[in-house]
C-alpha cells in the first residue's frame, strides 16, 4: 500500500487571529506545494473526518469538550471557564473553528491509526498537537491528536509503540498521557530551557520516556549524532510494532519561536531513518511558525515517505504557491529567493558539542526491556 496523506480544507480558512503565531497558513500550503509537485495521486489522499465528542472522550474530559464546543458556538467563555480550561488564555485563543479544527486534526490521526492497522505509512500534517491535556488547552493545542492516535493503536492490541518527537518544544502532553503505560515509549528531542520547561535529561516518566534537551544553535551534524547515538539504537532496542513521529518544523533555523538551527534535511533524514524500523508509521506535523519553512519541510517529508528525489529548482506551479505567501513578521519583509525556488535547504552542518553528546549518551542509559509483543 503506498503512503496515505490525510488533510482537510478546514486549515485553509482558519486562523488563530492576526497577531498569533498560528495566523499563518501551513497545512494548506504544504498540500498545495505537494500537489504542484504532482506528488499526490487522488488514491493517496484522504479527507480527514472530524472526531465526535464521543471519540474524543477516549482521552479528553467530557466537561472540557462541552466547554470547547460552547466556546466555538458563542465565541466567548466565562472567567471561570477561562481559568479552568485555559480557553482564551495562554495563547489558546477563542476563534471561529476552535472545536472543529482540532477535532479534525484528531479525527485525522485516529483515522491514521485505523488505516495502519495491518501496516503502512500515513502522513497527517495537520496533526501533532502534542501539548493538549485531557481537561484543558495548552501551548496552542486544544486537543491531543497524537495521544488519541496512539490510543487507537493500543486499542488494536499493540503493546510496543514508539513516539518520537522532534518539535522544538518538549512533547509534554504525550509523555504525561502515557506516564503509567509502558506500552508507549516516548522520546523527545527539544530545545533546552524553552517552554514548557519540562523534559530534562533525567525526566523518564517511570522509565519508558527519554528526553534529549539540546542547546540553541543545534545543527544538522548534531541531529545526525542524536539520530545514530540515541534515536536509532533506542528504536532497535524496543523493536516497536508502530512508530509515530511528531515532525514539528519549529526546530528549523528560520523559525521565529525557537533558536535551533536545523535545515529541513534533518527532518527528512530522521523520518527516512525510522520508516523501515516498524511495520506501521504515522508522521504528524506540529509546531512551525514560518510559513515557507513549514510548507517546504512537510512537503519534503511527504516526498521522502514516497521515495521521491528532492527537486533542484521547483517547477513554476510550486514556486507560485510559495510566492503567493505573505508573512507579517520580520522574515516576511524580504524572504530569500531560495524559499520560493527550492524544497531542500542547504545543509547546516557544524561542530557536535559535548553537551549534545552527553544528552544522547544519557538517553541510552538503563533502557527498559521491550514489553512482550501481543499478538
Ligand atoms: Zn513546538
Amino acid at each position: 500500500m503506498p503512503p496515505i496523506l490525510i488533510g482537510s480544507e478546514i486549515y485553509r480558512r482558519s486562523s488563530y487571529g492576526p497577531k498569533h503565531p498560528l495566523a499563518i497558513p501551513r497545512v494548506s500550503v504544504a498540500l498545495d506545494l505537494i500537489r504542484a509537485l504532482d506528488w499526490l495521486p487522488p488514491a493517496q489522499y484522504r479527507d480527514s473526518p472530524m472526531a465526535s465528542p464521543a471519540d474524543l472522550a477516549r482521552f479528553h474530559a467530557p466537561d472540557y469538550l462541552a466547554a470547547l464546543q460552547r466556546a466555538e458556538a458563542t465565541q466567548q467563555v466565562s472567567p471561570a471557564e477561562r481559568d479552568r480550561f485555559r480557553l482564551g488564555a495562554d495563547g489558546n485563543p477563542i476563534y471561529r473553528e476552535m472545536f472543529r479544527r482540532p477535532a479534525t486534526s484528531a479525527g485525522g490521526t485516529m483515522l491514521a491509526a485505523e488505516l495502519t492497522r495491518g501496516g503502512g505509512i500515513v502522513h497527517v500534517p495537520g496533526g501533532g498537537t502534542h501539548h493538549g491535556r485531557p481537561d484543558r488547552a495548552s501551548g496552542f493545542c486544544f486537543l491531543n491528536d497524537a495521544v488519541l492516535g496512539l490510543l487507537g493503536w493500543l486499542d488494536q492490541g499493540l503493546t510496543r509503540v514508539l513516539y518520537l518527537d522532534i518539535d522544538a518544544h518538549h512533547g509534554d502532553g504525550v509523555q504525561d498521557a502515557f506516564h503509567d503505560d509502558p506500552r508507549v515509549f516516548t522520546l523527545s528531542v527539544h530545545e533546552d530551557g524553552r517552554w514548557p520547561f519540562t523534559g530534562g535529561a533525567g525526566d523518564r516518566a517511570g522509565g519508558h520516556a527519554r528526553n534529549i534537551p539540546v542547546p540553541a544553535g543545534f545543527n544538522d551534524s548534531e541531529m545526525l549524532w542524536v539520530l545514530h547515538g540515541a534515536i536509532l539504537p533506542i528504536a532497535r532496542h524496543l523493536r516497536p510494532q508502530a512508530i509515530m513521529v511528531q515532525c514539528g518544523a519549529d526546530a528549523l533555523e528560520e523559525d521565529p519561536l525557537a533558536r535551533l538551527c536545523l535545515s529541513n534535511n534533518a527532518h527528512r533524514t530522521v523520518v527516512g531513518a525510522v520508516m523501515d524500523l516498524a511495520p506501521r508509521l504515522i508522521v504528524l506535523g506540529g509546531g512551525g511558525y514560518n510559513p515557507w519553512s513549514v510548507a517546504r519541510c512537510w512537503a519534503g517529508v511527504w516526498g521522502c515517505l514516497n521515495g521521491h528525489a528532492m527537486p533542484g529548482r521547483l517547477p513554476p506551479a510550486a514556486e507560485a504557491v510559495l510566492r503567493g505567501l505573505t508573512f507579517s513578521r520580520a522574515a516576511g519583509r524580504d524572504p530569500p529567493e531560495a524559499w520560493f525556488t527550492t524544497l531542500a535547504d542547504p545543509p547546516r552542518p557544524g561542530v557536535v558539542r559535548a553537551v549534545v553528546r552527553r544528552a544522547a549518551a544519557r538517553a541510552m542509559e538503563d533502557l527498559p526491556a521491550a514489553p512482550p509483543a501481543v499478538p
